[in-house]
């Protein structure tokens, strides 16, 4: 069934996803002539997942990072669920402000989270009552005093970020040493330090990263003291993954949670912790990663017979991996697949459907070493140089991508005149599809100021 009562919004399918992939593959399957018609399908009910997940071995209230995941369902959803936002720009304040309602109250759920703001941003920020920014460095805190002088600021300070493929160490982040003079200077411009942020880089898998940035973060409130600042947040940032650990039943979110509420038992111990201590993180791809699927469609095909390359270069492509059964899928790495390049990522696509049918299960002498190409005309556009995909798969058939919630829609490009196809909203299966419907809905007659309440009531039931 389709809702389309959320006016604003898309129509929503109140439903599992696996019906919505393949009601919308069927579709897209009556005409004999291939558009480019790839599509994501979102099965909100896994955010809700993610978010007890969060809230059960984090108990922190998110400030999502909408770059992630800018999608209107998503962040009326998390909204919902009582989560802030994690806004870097103008653009992304107004998408969160179209789904909480530009009024005064708004501004309060949302952090401006980038060191290094455009002046114009900031402005618009102190116009839309925005009442929390990171900084760090001098600069920023003329910026803050001109044209947001009220604003509650939080310092972000340097971590070791060796534990993630994304170091940010080298473009953001105030080292202790220069803590004094920041917050000095910040005094003399009468604004108001709250606290302090970092961002451990995103996808860390050495939780000992995250317990010596808590422990900087102590030394900060104990220098901040000195000057006369009495801080009380301790912004933990993102970087939260949720890859399974190897020979482990836990993930990597689930250890380095539990480094975290140590570092934070240990560096700040409740017998001391400042009046109105708070802890909050702004995580992006943990919420949103298992939530979107990507299906794409057979284009084209080289068969191992046809492939020149692998004929003439058959050492060179063995060695470099690339099977030599070539699929060109109907979207790639330039649209809603950049996570590959951009995000590190390997795929593991499954078939949707095969020759018109759906519900295949293959056996692995079935199954044949295929590599997957995008439709641009780059060679760079390999989306995957080897998986194992049935045998005979035909042009028109269907292959699906899993996890590509974070980092794809957002970060896709037109080139070569290839987009990335639209998103379509499914509730989710059962208890949690319903109770994602309800807060969808309840959340378009509250103001945003009233979610957080209604948001416990939520997870109180769940
Ligand atoms: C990107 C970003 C995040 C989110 O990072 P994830 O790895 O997706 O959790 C949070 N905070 C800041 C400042 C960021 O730049």
């Amino acid at each position: 069934m389709k809702d389309t009562s959320m006016k604003s919004l898309p129509p929503l399918f109140r439903g599992g996803s696996r019906l919505l992939l393949e009601k919308e593959v069927a579709k897209r399957s009556q005409s004999d002539v291939q558009g480019h018609d790839s599509f994501f399908v979102a099965d909100l009910s896994k955010i809700l997942q993610q978010h007890l997940r969060w809230m059960q071995y984090l108990p922190f209230r998110p400030f999502y990072a909408v770059k992630c995941n800018p999608d209107p369902y998503v962040i009326r959803l998390l909204a919902a669920l009582g989560a802030g936002f994690d806004c870097a720009s103008i653009s992304e304040i107004k998408d969160v402000l179209e789904v909480l309602g530009d009024h005064p109250g708004s501004g309060s759920h949302i952090l401006f989270a980038n060191p290094c703001k455009f002046s114009a941003d900031v402005r618009y920020s102190a116009e839309h009552d925005v009442r929390m920014a990171t900084f760090d460095n001098a600069d920023e805190l003329e910026k803050m005093a001109r044209f947001h002088p009220r604003c509650q600021l939080l310092l972000r300070l340097l971590t070791d970020d060796t534990g993630s493929p994304f170091p940010l160490g080298h473009k953001y982040g105030a080292s202790l040493a220069i803590v004094p003079a920041l917050l000095e200077k910040a005094r003399g411009l009468q604004l108001n330090v709250v606290g302090v942020s970092f961002h451990v880089g995103s996808s860390c898998y050495k939780p000992d990263v995250f317990r010596d940035a808590i422990w900087r973060s102590k030394e900060a409130f104990a220098i901040a003291q000195g000057i006369g600042y009495q801080f009380t947040i301790l912004d933990i940032g993102g970087g939260f993954d949720d890859s399974p650990v190897r020979g482990s039943e836990t993930s990597i979110f689930e250890q380095v949670a539990g480094v975290v509420r140590q570092a934070i038992d240990d560096y700040f111990p409740v017998p001391n912790r400042p009046p109105g201590f708070e802890v909050i993180a702004e995580p992006g791809r943990f919420h949103v990663f298992p939530s979107f699927t990507y299906a794409t469609n057979i284009i084209a095909r080289r068969l191992p017979s046809e492939s020149g390359y692998a004929q003439q270069y058959s050492s060179n492509g063995e060695a470099s991996g690339t099977a030599p059964l070539m699929y060109y899928i109907s979207d790639g790495i330039y649209g809603g697949l950049a996570n590959i390049v951009a995000d590190h990522r390997s795929v593991h696509p499954y078939v949707v459907s095969l020759g018109g049918k759906f519900n295949l299960t293959f056996n692995r002498s079935e199954l044949e070493p295929s590599s997957l190409w995008g439709p641009t005309c780059d060679s760079v556009d390999l989306v995957s140089p080897r998986t194992l995909l049935p045998r005979g798969l035909q042009i028109g058939d269907w292959i699906a991508f899993p996890d590509m919630g974070a980092y794809t829609t957002c970060l896709a490009t037109k080139f070569n005149g290839c987009e990335a196809g639209p998103v379509v909203h499914a509730t989710g299966d059962g208890e949690h599809g319903e109770e994602v419907y309800f807060a969808l809905m309840r959340f378009k007659k509250d103001r945003a100021s009233d979610a957080l309440s209604k948001a416990g009531v939520l997870l109180a039931k769940l």
